[in-house]
C-alpha cells in the first residue's frame, strides 16, 4: 500500500471507529478543527498521562500547573508574539489556494531527498550485500548532483529565513520553478507576513473591552507563574514546570488531518537553569525526550533530529524530534534553549523583579530556560500511523481475508480488555459480567456479546484492544477462560483468578517508564 493510500485509510478508520470526527460535521465541518470520539479521548488521555507522569513522577524537580487560556494581553507583547508570531504566506492566483512559502520550499527539499533515496534504493537492489551507501553517496555523479542542488537550496533558504527576506523567499520559489499542487501553475503573489494569533474581546462595554488573545502556546502561562511556583514550592534551580493545555493558531494552511490544527493541545515543560549551563541541559533533555518516543517501540529508524535552519529570536539552540509520518519526516516535538529571553521580557514589561537567588553562588540572576514542547495531537497521529496495520490472514477453506489491526502499545490502548460470552445463554453472559465487574476497577474493560465471536475479535482488533477474554461452557465448570492476544491472535486457557495480574502487568504505564530509566 502506498503511503498516500495508507493515510487516507487511517483518516477513514479514525472516524469509523470513534477516534476522530471532523468538528461540526453536520454543518459540513470547520477547517482544521477536529473532535475526539469515544476511543480517541481515551487514547488522548493515556498519551497525556504517559507524558505527565514521565515528567512529574520520574523527575523530583519537575512540578505541574494548569494556567488559564486567557492571559493579560501585554504578555504577548512581551513574548514577541504580537510583533513576530508570523508565517510567510503566498497565494496562487489561478487556484486561489494559500500556502506557507517556507513549507513550499521545504517540500521541494524533501523532493530532492526523495530522488536521492530512489537512486540509493536502486543501487542497493543492484549490488546486494556488497553495497556501501557511504561510498555510493560520495561518488555517484547523479547523487552528487542532487546533493549539490539540495545544499545550494538549503543554504539560500536558511539565509532568507534568518533575514526574514520575503522577496528572496519568492525568488527561491520562482527560481526552483515550484508549482501550485492544485493548479500546476507558477502564477504566485508576493510573499506576505501573517500573524497567527486569534484575538477576541473581554468586557461587556465597547469602551472598557480589552483585546485579548487565545494563547498560541502554553509556555507563557508557565513563565508568568515562575515566581509563584518557585516561592510556594520552595523550588531550587535547576527545576521544571510542566503544563498540558489547549493552544490556538490561525494556521495559513490547514492540511494533513490532525497534524496541523487551529485548535490543538500542547504538553510543555520549561526547565529553569543557571546561566551558562543551558546547553548541557539542552543535551540532557534531548536524550530524555527521544527515549520517551522510542520507548513506544515503533522502530528507531522512524525518528530523527532536525536542527533548526532558523533560530527563533529567543533561542540559542533548537532541535526538532521528527517522526516518519505517511507523508514524510515531520516535527512532533521541539526542544529549545530559550535563554533568559522570556523571563527578562516579563521582568521588563511587568516591572516586577523575576530573579532567583542562588545560595551556592551567593548571587541573583534571571534563570535560563530549556523547553520541551510537544503537540498531543501530533503524538496521537504518530501513534495511529505507526499502529495501523492491514494483514492477510487465513479465513478457512483456503480463503484469505484482510484483518485491520491497531497495534497500539498496550498501556496506551483505549480499551484494555474485551469480555465476551461465547453465546447469549446458559449463564455465560452472567459469568462474563461477573468477570467484568471484578476487573473494571483496574482498567478499561468492554462487554461485547453481539455478533459472532470472530466478528467481535475483529472489532476489537480495529480499535486496538490488546486482550479479549471469552467465557464458554468450560468456564462454568472450571473457572477458566480463553484469553486472545491481539497481535499474534494466539489463544490460551487461563484461570479467571490470574486475569487481573496478567493484564495489569502488560497495560501498566510502568512498562514504558522502565525503558526510560
Ligand atoms: P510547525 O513548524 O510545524 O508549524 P512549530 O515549530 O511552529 O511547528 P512549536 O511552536 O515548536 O511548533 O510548537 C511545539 C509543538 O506543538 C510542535 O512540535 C507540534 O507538535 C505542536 N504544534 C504546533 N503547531 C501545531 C498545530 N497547528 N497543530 C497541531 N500541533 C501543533
Amino acid at each position: 500500500m502506498n503511503q498516500e493510500d495508507l493515510f487516507k485509510k487511517l483518516i477513514a478508520h479514525s472516524k469509523e471507529y470513534g477516534y476522530i470526527f471532523p468538528s461540526s460535521e453536520i454543518y459540513d465541518g470547520l477547517g482544521a478543527v477536529y473532535d475526539y470520539g469515544q476511543n480517541g479521548v481515551e487514547l488522548k488521555n493515556n498519551i497525556k498521562k504517559y507524558w505527565w507522569d514521565s515528567m512529574i513522577l520520574l523527575n523530583e524537580n519537575v512540578v505541574g500547573i494548569d494556567s488559564a487560556i486567557f492571559m493579560h494581553p501585554t504578555i504577548w507583547k512581551a513574548s514577541g508574539h504580537v510583533d513576530a508570531f508570523n508565517d510567510p504566506l503566498i497565494d496562487n492566483k489561478d487556484s486561489k489556494k494559500r500556502y506557507r512559502a517556507d513549507v513550499l520550499i521545504e517540500e521541494e527539499l524533501g523532493k530532492i531527498e526523495g530522488k536521492m533515496d530512489k537512486e540509493i534504493e536502486k543501487a542497493k537492489n543492484r549490488f546486494g550485500d556488497s553495497f556501501d551507501e557511504k561510498i555510493f553517496r560520495e561518488t555517484n555523479p547523479r547523487v552528487l548532483e542532487y546533493q549539490q542542488k539540495w545544499d545550494d537550496l538549503h543554504t539560500r533558504f536558511a539565509e532568507a529565513l534568518n533575514n526574514s527576506d520575503l522577496v528572496e523567499l519568492k525568488q527561491i520559489i520562482e527560481d526552483n520553478e515550484i508549482v501550485c499542487p492544485v493548479s500546476g501553475t507558477r502564477n504566485w503573489t508576493d510573499v506576505r507576513q501573517f500573524n497567527l494569533m486569534f484575538s477576541t474581546e473581554m468586557g461587556s462595554t465597547a469602551d472598557s473591552s480589552l483585546k485579548i488573545y487565545l494563547r498560541p502556546e502554553t509556555a507563557q502561562g508557565i513563565f508568568v507563574n515562575y515566581l509563584n511556583v518557585q516561592k510556594t514550592g520552595r523550588m531550587k534551580i535547576p527545576f521544571g514546570i510542566a503544563q498540558i493545555g489547549k493552544a490556538f493558531r490561525n494556521e495559513i494552511v490547514a492540511r494533513q488531518f490532525i497534524f496541523r490544527m487551529r485548535e490543538f493541545e500542547q504538553m510543555e515543560m520549561q526547565f529553569f537553569v543557571r546561566p551558562g549551563s543551558e546547553l548541557s541541559w539542552f543535551e540532557h533533555w534531548k536524550e530524555i525526550r527521544i527515549k520517551w518516543h522510542k520507548a513506544l517501540g515503533f522502530g528507531e529508524s522512524n525518528y530523527r533530529f532536525h536542527v533548526h535552519e532558523k533560530l527563533a529570536h529567543y533561542a540559542n539552540a533548537a532541535v526538532d524530534i521528527e517522526f516518519k509520518f505517511p507523508f514524510g519526516f515531520k516535527e512532533v516535538e521541539g526542544i529549545h534553549s530559550r535563554t533568559d529571553f522570556d523571563l527578562s521580557q516579563h521582568q521588563k514589561f511587568s516591572g516586577k523583579k523575576i530573579q532567583y537567588f542562588d545560595p551556592e553562588l551567593n548571587e541573583s540572576y534571571v534563570p535560563f530556560v530549556v523547553e520541551t514542547s510537544i503537540g498531543v495531537d501530533r503524538m496521537f497521529l504518530q501513534i495511529l500511523s505507526a499502529s495501523y496495520c492491514e494483514e492477510e490472514i487465513d479465513a478457512g477453506d483456503g480463503k484469505k481475508d484482510i484483518r485491520v489491526v491497531l497495534r497500539l502499545p498496550a498501556p496506551l490502548a483505549p480499551v484494555k480488555l474485551a469480555v465476551m460470552p461465547l453465546i447469549k445463554k446458559d449463564g455465560l453472559p452472567e459469568k462474563a459480567r461477573e468477570i467484568m465487574n471484578e476487573l473494571k476497577f483496574e482498567f478499561y474493560c468492554q462487554f461485547d456479546e453481539k455478533d459472532s465471536i470472530g466478528k467481535r475479535y475483529r472489532r476489537q482488533d480495529a480499535i486496538g484492544t490488546p486482550f479479549c477474554v471469552t467465557v464458554d461452557h468450560q468456564t462454568m465448570e472450571d473457572n477458566t477462560v480463553t484469553i486472545r492476544y491481539r497481535d499474534t491472535m494466539e489463544q490460551e486457557r487461563v484461570p479467571i483468578s490470574q486475569l487481573k495480574s496478567m493484564i495489569s502487568e502488560k497495560v501498566n504505564l510502568k512498562r514504558l517508564f522502565e525503558k526510560l530509566m
